[in-house]
Order: structure tokens, then C-alpha cells, then sequence
């Protein structure tokens, strides 16, 4: 949590600079609250929720009759919380789960997102997690449509001590990937699978028929516990598109938001908690294999208000 909160403060935030500016001034006059409303803005927040989170303070502020600026840092930050929603749960379903037959059968997590915006990475670093708590572990490389994609896998895959199930030929049938990967999993009593897919956004009747078909054919072995969208923090507003999608075909059960390292602009966790009513679970810090934390809102929050 202190790393979270650290590395978030070291990104440089202006956010919180900003805001501790404006919000340290004697008397909050209009051109005060539009420069709270543009900080948000920037920190992507985006438009929705900045305009709430204005309003709301405004008329806590007027209402409550509060003046001093800590205490309408307080009101911001308990804004945010409201958003952000503790109460969530931002648990991994990793369990494995009885068998028909008594035998038990591996937890299926199902990693989805355009490509560039970390699933592998994620992957890798969600593998090194479970090892660490000693579970075992299958990959499948159900991303066929790059070259590239299952030896990357694989090697996260090394990297971490776990093994990969791919397809020896490029552009096969991720779907068939997929199922071989789960098929493994529960032949050798593994208790998580974490698939790898493709993340074609071009076309979204494709991307539907895709994820549609791993889906059916891996709970046609063991239950899908869960699908994790993996999303950019720096691409900002956009990724807020991507959400979108990926929200109405593939049911997203919650949120990877990567590279927050690398950003200043960590307000789209609000947005994106906001817009899909999914929570943000995991956070990515950086490229290395123990870069990912569980999301913690209240230590976000502080770390965005600076
Ligand atoms: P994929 O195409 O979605 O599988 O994305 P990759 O896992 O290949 O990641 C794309 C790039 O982003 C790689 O260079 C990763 O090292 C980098 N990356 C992934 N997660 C993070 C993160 O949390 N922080 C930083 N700084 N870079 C990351």
C-alpha cells in the first residue's frame, strides 16, 4: 500500500499539487471552481463524474457552510471514495471449484483487451502471484492471431515457472487453444488456467464471435471465474471506449489498469469504475514481474489528491 501510494506520488502527479492549490485558497470564488473542474479533467476523471464531483462539492460547501480547505479537501476526497466504492470486492475468484464427478476443477481466468495495453505483462505478473501463494498454474496462449504473442507468453511463462499450452502453428483456432489449455489444467489437478487472447477491437461482431466461442468451450470443462479487461491508464479517455466494448460482449467480471507508473492522469479509475460499474481489481506499476497490486481506492484517492 505504501508502494502504491508512493509510486502513484512519484508519477508527479500535478493533480495534487493543483488541487492543494486551489483548494488552500481563504474563499472559493467561481474561477476557483472551474480550475478544480479543469484539474479533474486533466487527472482524467472525465466529464461525467468531474461535473458530478463539482456539483457536489459545490453544494456541500454551500449547504455545510464549510470554508476551511481541508475540510473541503476532505469533501473532494470523499467524493471520489464515493465513486471509487470501497465496499466493492476487488477479490480474485481463483478458487477451484468441485468437479461433476467430485474431482475439482480449476479456476478459468480469462484475460481480454486490445493489444498493447499489457495482458501478457499482466498475465505474467498474475502467474508470479499465484506461484507465490502455491498454486499451480497453466497459461494458454489463445492470443494465435500474432506471431509474437504465445512466445511472449511462454516466456513470462519460464520467467515464473509455469507452463504454456499453445498451438505449434500461428493462426490457429484460439477457441481449440483455449479448451487444450483448460483440458491440461484439469487433467493435472492445476488450480488456476489464465488464458490469453486476441484483442481485435476493428470489428466488434468479430471480437464478439471470438471471446463468444473460448467462453463456451472453456465452461464446457471448468467455470470461467473470471474475465479481466486489461486497460491502458495513459491512453486516457480512449480506453474508456475500449472499456465499452469489451463490456458488452464479453462480461467483464473486473478491471487490470496498467501503467499507472507511467502516468500522471490516474483519475480514469474513477471514469472507468463509473462507466462500467466493474471494479478495478489489480493495478500494473511497471514492467517487472512483482508490478501489480491489488487496487486499493482509498490509498488511490490519497495518492491522486497529492
Ligand atoms: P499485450 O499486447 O496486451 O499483451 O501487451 P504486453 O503485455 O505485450 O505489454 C505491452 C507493453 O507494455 C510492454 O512493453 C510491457 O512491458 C508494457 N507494460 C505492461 N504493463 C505495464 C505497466 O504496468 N507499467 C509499464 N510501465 N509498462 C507496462
Amino acid at each position: 500500500l505504501a508502494r502504491l501510494r508512493g509510486r502513484l506520488a512519484r508519477s508527479g502527479s500535478p493533480l495534487g499539487a493543483r488541487l492543494l492549490a486551489v483548494l488552500s485558497r481563504d474563499h472559493l470564488t467561481d474561477d476557483d471552481w472551474d480550475e478544480l473542474e479543469e484539474t479533474l479533467l486533466l487527472a482524467d476523471v472525465g466529464a461525467g463524474p468531474t461535473g458530478e464531483i463539482v456539483e457536489a462539492l459545490r453544494t456541500r460547501v454551500r449547504v455545510e457552510g464549510v470554508k476551511d480547505p481541508a475540510a473541503v479537501r476532505e469533501l473532494l476526497r470523499s467524493e471520489l471514495l464515493a465513486i471509487v466504492d470501497p465496499t466493492l470486492d476487488r477479490s480474485l475468484s481463483t478458487e477451484r471449484h468441485p468437479g461433476p464427478d467430485g474431482s475439482g476443477v480449476p479456476a478459468v481466468v480469462l484475460v481480454v483487451g486490445v493489444n498493447g495495453t499489457g495482458k501478457t505483462t499482466t498475465i505474467g505478473k498474475l502467474a508470479r502471484v499465484l506461484v507465490a501463494e502455491d498454486r499451480s498454474v497453466v497459461l494458454g496462449a489463445a492470443d494465435t492471431f500474432r506471431a509474437a504473442a504465445a512466445d511472449q507468453l511462454e516466456t513470462w511463462g519460464s520467467r515464473v515457472g509455469v507452463p504454456t499450452v499453445r498451438s505449434d502453428r500461428d493462426g490457429a483456432d484460439p477457441a481449440a487453444v483455449a479448451f487444450d489449455a483448460v483440458r491440461q489444467g484439469r487433467a493435472e489437478g492445476v488450480d488456476v488456467v489464465v488464458v490469453d487472447t486476441a484483442g481485435r477491437l476493428q470489428n466488434k461482431a468479430g471480437l464478439m464471435d471470438e471471446l463468444g466461442k473460448i467462453t463456451r468451450v472453456i465452461t464446457k470443462e471448468a467455470p470461467l471465474t473470471e474475465v479481466l479487461l486489461v486497460l491502458d491508464a495513459t491512453t486516457g479517455q480512449n480506453g474508456l471506449t475500449q472499456a465499452r466494448v469489451f463490456g458488452e460482449v464479453a462480461g467483464v467480471t473486473g478491471i487490470v489498469l496498467t501503467k499507472l507508473d507511467g502516468t500522471a492522469r490516474g483519475g480514469i479509475v474513477v471514469a472507468v469504475q463509473r462507466e462500467l460499474g466493474v471494479p478495478v481489481k489489480l493495478v500494473g506499476l511497471g514492467e517487472g514481474p512483482d508490478d501489480l497490486a491489488p487496487f486499493d481506492p482509498e490509498a488511490f484517492v490519497d495518492g491522486l489528491l497529492g
